[in-house]
């Protein structure tokens, strides 16, 4: 259970009318301002001396861990403190591990095949987490690999669900999460693990489905390489901060070798807008820059409704990055989008002492080929 701000106000000595109303001893202005960010979990109840003893036992209860975190050699898995990720965030993304049997036939070519396995998705290296190992195996079969034997699974601090059929195994989960979360019922708190049989879309589907509620590690008997990327893609999506988006470095990136007459593009750090513009450059076989500017992760259109983008610091971060000795084209392309900055941007990037142009590009990256095309005739 959670309280408002104007419920944790009610407690508070100003709604008394008590002496010390509104002292300023917490850091705030006013006790309903402390309220306000105690209630968003900006402030700790400890910072007013003068709570009383009741809502400081609410909180002591309220900030009791629902969730276990479980740290297998480096790698954590529960610790989840949502039930939607738009509240907050998920913490630890679901584990995928594959369990060996030396007892069956074939178990050194999937070894093989789970050690050389590796997908790299919006700048994110992801290979297999773990691997539960049944049997005996020479030290340089597993190298790079985060493995531990069957004994030690067994006695982790984890709940094992055997996944025998989806409707059973999807209420349990459903459970387990609800009442670890809402009611912070110990009996609950240990991550779930998930034991995977079968193939086929079936496995894909259900495996999909536990990723989103609320599986903390899946267990696969079987190693499927298109399964595997296809739940790491999904796993990727579901455990970004939607707070925070998936961003690359801010600076100026180089395509097929580019000397100082190559063309110039434009773009912010969003990653989804760098990794779009990236391939098509990469992909054309003509030398470009790619300047890429801070912009908390935004995409061109929010960075500049949210003032990420403007021209005043995109003169200032050219100037920094001293990219006018860098280069003798003059010409930077900017994203189609913000068609409407041309002038304003040469006027800040001329009055900063360089003289670039400004040259509007594409609305959208699949037509940047066609564009440079003719831009480079
Ligand atoms: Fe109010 Fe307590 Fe802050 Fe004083 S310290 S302003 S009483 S919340």
């Amino acid at each position: 259970m959670e309280l408002s701000g104007l419920q944790i106000f009610k407690y508070l000595p100003a709604a008394k009318k008590a002496e010390n109303s509104n002292c300023k001893k917490c850091g705030c202005p006013t006790c309903m301002a402390f309220a306000l960010k105690l209630a968003k979990k900006q402030v700790e109840i400890s910072n007013c001396p003068y709570a009383p003893e009741d809502l400081k036992e609410f909180f002591a209860q309220n900030s009791k861990q629902p969730q276990n975190t479980v740290e297998i050699n480096g790698l954590k898995i529960g610790g989840e403190n949502v039930l939607y990720r738009h509240e907050k965030t998920f913490v630890n993304k679901t584990a995928i591990a594959i369990l060996i049997d030396t007892e069956l036939k074939g178990w050194q070519e999937k070894l093989k095949r789970v050690r050389d396995f590796e997908i790299t998705r919006v700048n994110e290296t992801m290979k297999i987490d773990l691997v539960i190992l049944k049997g005996a195996v020479p030290k340089d079969l597993t190298e790079g690999l985060n493995i531990i034997s069957y004994e030690e699974f067994k006695s982790l601090p984890v709940e094992v669900l055997e996944d025998k059929d989806f409707k059973t195994t999807r209420e349990k989960l459903i459970e387990i999460r609800t009442k670890a979360i809402k009611e912070k019922d110990e009996k609950y708190a240990k991550p779930v693990c998930v034991i995977m049989h079968g193939e086929g879309g079936n496995l894909c589907a259900r495996a999909s489905f536990y990723i989103c509620k609320y599986a903390n590690m899946l267990i696969f008997d079987k190693f499927d390489e298109a399964l595997i990327s296809t739940l790491m893609t999904l796993r990727q999506n579901i455990f970004t901060d939607p707070q925070k988006p998936l961003q690359v470095e801010a600076k100026i990136y180089e395509f097929n070798n580019p000397d100082e007459n190559s063309i110039i593009f434009m773009t912010t750090n969003f990653a989804l807008t760098f990794f779009a513009v990236a391939n098509e450059l990469e992909s054309l076989n003509v030398p470009s820059y790619l300047i890429v500017t801070p912009a908390d992760g935004m995409s061109v259109l929010t960075a500049w409704s949210a003032e990420k983008f403007t021209a005043q610091m995109v003169a200032k971060i050219l100037k920094k990055w001293d990219f006018a000795n860098k280069v003798k084209n003059r010409k930077i392309i900017i994203p189609g989008l913000l068609a409407h900055m041309k002038e304003e941007l040469e006027e800040e990037i001329h009055k900063a002492g360089d003289d670039f142009e400004i040259v509007v590009g594409t609305v959208e990256a699949y037509a940047i080929s066609d564009f440079v095309k003719e831009y480079i005739k």
